[in-house]
């Protein structure tokens, strides 16, 4: 596995792979470190799929609005090559931010439709963010697939919507979301949570279980309004949850539906924060073929 931290010798690692071997097929995992085994199967994926198995590590600052948590997001990187290099990864691709971010950008990638609701609502200019720092790495890494996990959902709807609308020649592999043992998505942010915080978290994967569970049993056949009360009632009854938003939408276009089965595959969406810590998770049901 070899470390690159610039550019332009990212650059030139992939032009040689490709004039040694043009159809080589490269899969791309861009992340912002910290490592878990979320991260670890989305690199897992990407052996399985490609020759050449590049991983992005980048805190990326535009995604992070002033009050968040971009000063103190967790960075480990000798752990986190580890981690990378008994998943298969070939390449790391760790710049600075002064490497992608020489001056600042004057060219903004504001994709609509898909970033007014959840996250988009709660952070705004979060994915104008990641809309730019996933186009500089595609043009960089130029990957045939890129790998993202459903724990961003809404994540995966805005970059496979700029991946089509600007004919991105990546194709866009989502992931399933990693659990630990009790039920807790993955992330890098579980590690602020303290202990009783991360305790009644898990209310939130139980809830969505179950709202599954209830929403199969009923074919679909359900308000969402009523549903999101459910939803909402089950959750407060943790004293430490403050609620950002429960959405349920039609996924992928992210759209607002009346019942369930009015989509064919709707998205539950939550985002709950714990003292400081701002979590999200959320479960996908498909309800017609
Ligand atoms: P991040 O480092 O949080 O920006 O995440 C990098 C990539 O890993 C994104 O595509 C995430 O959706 C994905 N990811 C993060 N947590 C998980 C998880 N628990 N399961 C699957 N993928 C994940």
């Amino acid at each position: 596995m070899e470390l690159i931290r610039q550019i332009q010798d990212m650059r030139n690692v992939i032009s040689n792979l490709r004039a040694d071997k043009p159809s080589i097929r490269i899969g791309f995992v861009p992340t912002m470190g910290f490592l878990h085994q979320g991260h670890a199967s989305l690199l897992q994926a990407a052996r399985q799929q490609c020759d050449i198995v590049v991983l992005s590590i980048f805190v990326n600052p535009l995604q992070f609005g002033p009050n968040e948590d971009f000063e103190r997001y967790p960075r480990d990187e000798a752990r986190d090559l580890a981690l990378a290099e008994a998943a298969g990864t070939d390449f790391v691709f760790s710049p600075s931010t002064a490497e992608m971010y020489p001056r600042p950008s004057k060219t903004k990638i504001l994709i609509s439709g898909v970033t007014e609701q959840l996250c988009g609502a709660s952070r705004p200019g979060h994915f104008d963010g990641v809309g730019i720092v996933v186009t500089k790495l595609f043009q960089i890494i130029q990957p045939n697939a890129a790998f993202f996990g459903m724990k961003d959902a809404q994540q995966v709807a805005v970059i496979k919507q700029l991946v089509t609308d600007l004919n991105m020649p990546v194709e866009i592999v989502p992931c399933a979301i990693i659990r630990e043992q009790d039920g807790l998505a993955m992330s890098s942010r579980n590690v602020y949570l303290q202990s009783e915080e991360r305790e009644q978290a898990l209310v939130l994967s139980r809830t969505l279980k179950q709202m599954e569970r209830q929403t199969i049993e009923a074919g679909g056949d359900l308000p969402t309004a009523e549903l999101k009360q459910a939803i909402r009632k089950q959750i407060e009854e943790m004293p430490l949850a403050d609620i950002d938003y429960i959405e349920i939408l039609a996924y992928p276009d992210l759209e607002p539906i009346e019942r369930l089965k009015d989509a064919k595959q709707v998205i539950i969406a939550l985002a709950v924060r714990f003292g400081k810590t701002r979590l999200i998770d959320n479960v996908i049901i498909q309800l017609q073929e």
